[in-house]
């Protein structure tokens, strides 16, 4: 079971989205996938390829608390997206993976313009709208 690395202390729980097995923490609804499994998620070549160029370091990362990465315990690197306003995200510098905090994916998705015809955003939109857990295995 991972920790989740914002709430350093509590536990995360298994989450499948579309048949991707992602670390979800309820307390502030994060979400942890492992390498690859954003590109699982998005499941379209061409946004995949976008995917890669969509991110660069940040420089400035004043007022930015460095997280540890829920593997290996490193700090993790800040990487924002060039949108305004961009999307930060945590990644381990290692390469174990990448945390987005509570809505994050979904603003990714909606950067990636995936709409309605992608399964894991239409249940994201779902499972945030709701709070509803449904598929929660173990916890
Ligand atoms: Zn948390
Ligand atoms: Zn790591």
């Amino acid at each position: 079971m991972l920790r989740c690395p914002v709430c350093v202390k509590k536990d995360m729980v298994v989450l499948e989205l579309d048949r991707v097995e992602v670390d979800h923490c309820l307390a502030c609804g994060g979400l942890w996938l492992d390498a690859g499994e954003l590109e699982l998620l998005v499941d379209a070549p061409d946004k995949a390829t976008a995917l890669a160029t969509l991110f660069s370091d940040l420089s400035d990362t004043a007022g930015e608390t460095a997280r540890p990465c829920p593997i290996c315990g490193a700090k993790m690197v800040k990487q924002a997206t060039v949108s305004e306003p961009p999307l930060v995200i945590d990644r381990c510098p290692a390469g174990h993976g990448a945390w987005f905090d509570d809505g994050e994916l979904q603003t990714l998705f909606s950067c990636l313009k995936c709409g309605a015809e992608n399964r894991v955003f239409s249940l994201l939109q779902d499972m945030f709208a709701a709070r509803i857990q449904t598929s929660i295995k173990g916890g």
